[in-house]
C-alpha cells in the first residue's frame, strides 16, 4: 500500500513532545448571543447527511462520548437543542460511565430517544462477550436498542467472520442493535478497502483528517466504502495538536483562518466536511465552548477555498513527522511486530497530546508485560527508515518504555 504524503514529508520533532494543547484547551469562537443559546432557531440546527445506503440520516457533528458525561448533562441538552443528535460511546469509556450518562439523560428526557443517532462499541472479538457487553450497554444506557454497533479498534477485517457477522445479523433480529460496524484508527485504508467488499458491513468510523485525506490510498478506500453503501463517519479530525507560530505556513495559515473568521480547529473540521462523503465528524466536546465553536463551524457556510486546502496540504508536510498516521502495517513488519508501534503511538497521542490519561492507560493496559519490558531493546532503526511520516521511532518508544515502567 503507498501513500502519497511520504513524498515532501520533513522530519521534525513529533508534536506530543513538545507538550501541546489538549482537546479541552482548543480555542473557542464566539457563536451565538447568550439568549440565542438558550433558544436557537431553525438556522442554528447542526445539517444531517445520509449514512451511507442504510436510510438513516445523522448530523455532521457527533458528540464523542469520552468524558464525565454523568456530571455534565448540559452538553447533552444543548448538543440536543443545536442538533448535534449523533452520539459516540463505548462499553469501556470512563470505565462504562460514559454510557450510563447518556442513560441518566434518557431517563429524564425518554422522548428524545427516538432523536439520537445511538453509537456503542464492545473491544472484543468473541462474540459471547459482545452479547454480554451489548446487554451491558443496553442497560446503562436505558434503551432496548442501540442505532449503530461497532466492534472496537480494527487493524484488520480478519476478525470480521462469518460468525460475527451472523452475530450482528441475530442482534438486529432480536431488534438490539439497527446496524453494524467497526472503528478503526490503524491500518484504516486497507480496513476500508476491505470492508467494502464483505457486503455486509452498514458503518465504519475512521481516522480521518486533513493530513489523510490526500492520500491516494486514502481516497480510494473511501470510495470503494461509498460505493458499497457503507456510512463514514471521521475521528481524529484533529490531526495531532494545534497549529503553532514557528513556522512560515503556520503563521499564514493562521493569518488566513482569523481573517475568514475560523480558529485553526474550526478550520480542520470545515477540511473534514469539505468532503461529502463524510456522514459525520465525531469530536469529543467536554465542555459547552468546544461544543459552541463546533456547532458554529458546522453551520458556517463559507467553503474553504482551494488555496486554504493547499496551505493545510503544506502545513501537513511541514509537521509530518510530529503525527502518527497509523500505518502500523509498515513500521511493524520491520521489527517483525515484537513491539505495537501503532498501539504504542496511540498511547503518547492520548497522553500528551489530548491529555486523556485515562483512555491512554486502557491502550497499553492491553499490551502484555513482557512486551512492555522488551520496547527498550528493540532496534527500531529499519523501522523508522520505512516511516513514511519520518517520525523518530526510536526515540518515542524509548520515551514510553520509560513512561511504561
Ligand atoms: S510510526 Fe510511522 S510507519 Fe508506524 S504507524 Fe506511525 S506513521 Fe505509520
Amino acid at each position: 500500500m503507498t501513500s502519497s504524503n511520504g513524498k515532501g514529508c520533513s522530519r521534525r520533532g513529533f508534536l506530543i513532545t513538545a507538550g501541546t494543547v489538549g482537546v479541552s484547551a482548543l480555542a473557542s469562537q464566539p457563536l451565538f448571543q447568550q439568549d440565542a443559546v438558550a433558544e436557537p432557531n431553525q438556522n442554528m440546527i447542526v445539517p444531517t447527511r445520509k449514512f451511507g445506503k442504510t436510510g438513516k440520516e445523522v448530523s455532521i457533528l457527533s458528540l464523542g462520548g469520552m468524558f464525565d458525561i454523568p456530571s455534565n448533562q448540559i452538553i447533552l441538552n444543548l448538543a440536543m437543542k443545536f442538533g448535534v443528535t449523533y452520539w459516540d460511546t463505548a462499553n469501556s469509556y470512563g470505565n462504562g460511565t460514559s454510557e450510563t450518562g447518556i442513560g441518566k439523560y434518557f431517563q429524564a428526557n425518554p422522548q428524545d430517544r427516538s432523536k439520537i443517532f445511538l453509537v456503542s462499541k464492545a473491544y472484543t472479538m468473541d462474540t459471547e462477550e459482545m452479547t454480554t457487553m451489548l446487554e451491558t450497554s443496553l442497560k446503562r444506557m436505558n434503551t432496548n436498542y442501540i442505532d449503530l454497533y461497532f466492534m472496537h479498534a480494527l487493524n484488520s477485517t480478519d476478525p470480521l467472520d462469518d460468525k460475527v457477522r451472523k452475530w450482528a445479523e441475530n442482534a438486529k433480529k432480536k431488534g438490539r442493535i439497527k446496524l453494524f460496524g467497526f472503528s478503526t484508527h490503524q491500518n484504516m485504508q486497507s480496513c476500508l478497502m476491505s470492508a467494502a467488499k464483505l457486503g455486509w458491513i452498514d458503518g465504519i468510523m475512521t481516522t480521518y483528517n486533513f493530513r489523510l485525506m490526500h492520500q491516494n490510498d486514502m481516497k480510494e478506500a473511501l470510495q470503494a466504502c461509498i460505493e458499497a453503501g457503507i456510512g463514514v463517519t471521521a475521528m481524529k479530525t484533529q490531526g495531532g495538536g494545534s497549529v503553532k507560530t514557528s513556522s512560515d505556513t503556520e503563521i499564514r495559515m493562521a493569518g488566513r483562518f482569523i481573517q475568514k473568521g475560523f480558529t485553526d480547529k474550526q478550520a480542520k473540521l470545515k477540511a473534514v466536511w469539505e468532503n461529502p462523503d463524510i456522514a459525520s465528524l465525531c469530536s469529543q466536546m467536554p465542555n459547552s465552548t468546544i461544543l459552541m465553536s463546533n456547532i458554529s463551524a458546522a453551520l458556517n457556510k463559507t467553503s474553504l477555498a482551494a488555496k486554504d486546502m493547499e496551505l493545510m496540504h503544506q502545513y501537513a508536510m511541514d509537521t509530518c513527522s510530529g503525527y502518527c498516521a497509523g500505518c502500523a502495517h509498515i513500521c511493524e513488519a520491520e521489527i517483525q511486530g515484537k513491539v505495537p508501534i501503532g498501539d504504542i503511538m496511540r498511547y503518547l497521542m492520548y497522553q500528551e497530546t489530548y491529555g486523556e490519561k485515562e483512555f491512554s492507560e486502557s491502550i497499553v493496559s492491553r499490551i502484555p508485560k513482557d512486551i512492555r519490558q522488551r520496547i527498550a531493546a528493540v532496534d527500531f532503526s529499519s523501522a523508522e527508515r520505512q516511516c513514511p511520516q519520518k517520525i523518530e521511532i526510536g526515540n518515542l518508544m524509548r520515551k514510553a518504555s520509560d513512561m511504561l515502567v
